[in-house]
């Protein structure tokens, strides 16, 4: 069965009976089935739950002449990455604390997908409690590059991302905290989607660094990630963050100016990267739009500010896994994780707490005003997503300073909580995926979608399979 590239294209075709909902689920379950030994994308697959779904949708379809404008999602096939909770399906944020957890309820995205139409098919492989930039953390086994299987995925959303990469699902959800979304999202050639900070509720969701997570998805186009955004955004009730933001849509033939900042092609970044990185930036040329210079100078601070706020973060959101209320004792905590409570304890314990956790987000603000000082001057930030080429299984896994490094180019946009979208911009020699991100003020998700519609109209890289 071949399956269109868009959600609209997928609903054209079910109104007009070419399948129905049951024969999508049929097919990603037959493509999970021959795959996932190899890739290790899904922990859990729900066929039985699916098939009920489905065909519940397939009579809204026969007796419902309004079904698509009433379900946006309707038809959509999704993988949920396993740190949001989905009532009575196992939820282990790829730990053995939760290896047998079954949560009561559903997180409010998850709620919001099904409520659209969307499919839950199941739950997708990551880093241990969304710790991890490879999918190298799992308890679970790491999950796989589908481009070439000796290399990682990225993470931490790594089973997600490959999940819609491979054909595995049609959509997928994931979290951003330092560039889960994004990076798995270059590593594995598709379109991922890191909102701003406070409209995509948290609620029902893991949580990893409280200020810096970011619930958002992975899809093939920039039209389906603006369709799900639409449909996963806005204030639930239920985490006090969510603001409801009235976004207004920005005219395709506005004039836009992008920043490129210097000092996200410094030393350090591959130069196949680079390449690809300028060249998309060229595409926006050839459309009229103008590329100017900018700078973030307090970008050399990003990643030490991240990795003092976000394990202080952790150390606090892991103390309810203490044995007593959820799942296995502390004992089934992993390297990773342990790592990260006893820096987060370290950096906020008395003594320590003003040189490091003062200090850090003293700087986190210097961070900030860098994008706002840039957004007095351009629409977007167009920048590299990882410095390096998908690794090596095993290259980095043992030194947590270099992985550490893979967040480079990422982190900063959840430091000040800015939105961000990566797309496909090619493949190195070797025929690894290549990525780039827009990045853009808080709230100017309509800006970043209408500038990744223009580029993919103009370029296919994003109608490459791996085979
Ligand atoms: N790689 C980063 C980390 O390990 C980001 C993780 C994330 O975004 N969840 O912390």
């Amino acid at each position: 069965m071949n399956i269109p590239l868009s959600i609209s294209e997928v609903q054209n075709d079910l109104v007009q009976k070419k399948y129905s909902c049951v024969n999508l689920v049929e097919h990603y379950l037959s493509e999970i089935n021959t795959q996932n030994k190899t890739l290790n994308a899904f922990l859990t697959v729900t066929d039985e739950y699916a098939y009920t779904k489905a065909k519940e949708l397939d009579r809204v379809i026969t007796d419902n002449p309004h079904a698509i404008k009433e379900f946006p999602l309707l038809g959509m096939v999704v993988s949920i990455k396993d740190i949001y909770l989905t009532k009575g399906i196992r939820t282990t944020a790829a730990s053995k604390v939760l290896e047998s957890f079954v949560p009561q309820y559903s997180s409010t995205v998850v709620e919001r997908l099904e409520s659209a139409g969307a499919i839950i098919i199941g739950k997708t492989n990551c880093d241990a409690w969304a710790h991890g930039a490879s999918g190298e953390n799992s308890d679970f086994g790491a999950t796989k590059n589908p481009w070439n299987t000796e290399f990682v995925p990225g993470g931490s959303s790594s089973g997600s991302a490959v999940s819609v990469a491979s054909g595995l699902s049609f959509a997928s959800m994931g979290t951003d905290t330092g560039g889960s979304i994004r990076l798995p999202a270059s590593f594995t050639n598709v379109v991922g989607f890191k909102p701003t900070y406070g409209v995509v509720p948290r609620y029902g969701v893991i949580s990893m660094a409280s200020s810096l997570d970011s619930m958002g998805h992975f899809t093939k186009t920039v039209e389906d990630s603006e369709k799900i955004f639409a449909v996963t955004r806005g204030v639930d009730g239920r985490d006090s963050t969510v603001v409801n933001h009235s976004y207004k849509a920005v005219s395709p033939t506005q004039k836009f100016r992008i920043g490129m900042p210097k000092e996200y092609f410094a030393k350090g970044l591959s130069p196949e990267i680079e390449q690809k990185v300028r060249a998309a930036a060229q595409e926006f040329e050839k459309m009229g739009i103008e590329l100017v210079e900018v700078s973030l100078p307090h970008t050399k601070y990003a990643i030490s500010v991240y990795y003092i706020v976000q394990p202080a973060e952790v150390s606090s959101n892991l103390g309810r896994f203490d044995g007593i209320r959820f799942g296995n004792n502390r004992d089934s905590f992993g390297e990773e994780a342990k790592r990260r409570i006893m820096l987060g304890t370290y950096v906020l314990s008395s003594g320590y707490y003003d040189a490091y956790y003062g200090k850090a987000m003293k700087v986190r603000s210097l961070v900030i005003k860098d994008f706002d000082d840039a957004f007095s001057s351009v629409d977007a930030i167009l920048a590299p997503v990882s410095p390096s080429l998908p690794f090596k299984i095993g290259e980095k896994s043992d030194d947590p300073l270099q992985m550490y490094l893979a967040d480079i180019y990422t982190v900063a946009a959840n430091l000040a909580g800015i939105p961000g979208l990566a797309l496909p911009a090619g493949f190195s020699e070797s025929g690894l995926p290549i990525g780039f991100q827009l990045l853009g003020k808080r709230f100017s998700e309509p800006t970043l979608f209408e500038l990744g519609k223009k580029y993919q109209a103009v370029t296919d890289w994003h109608t490459k399979k791996p085979s």
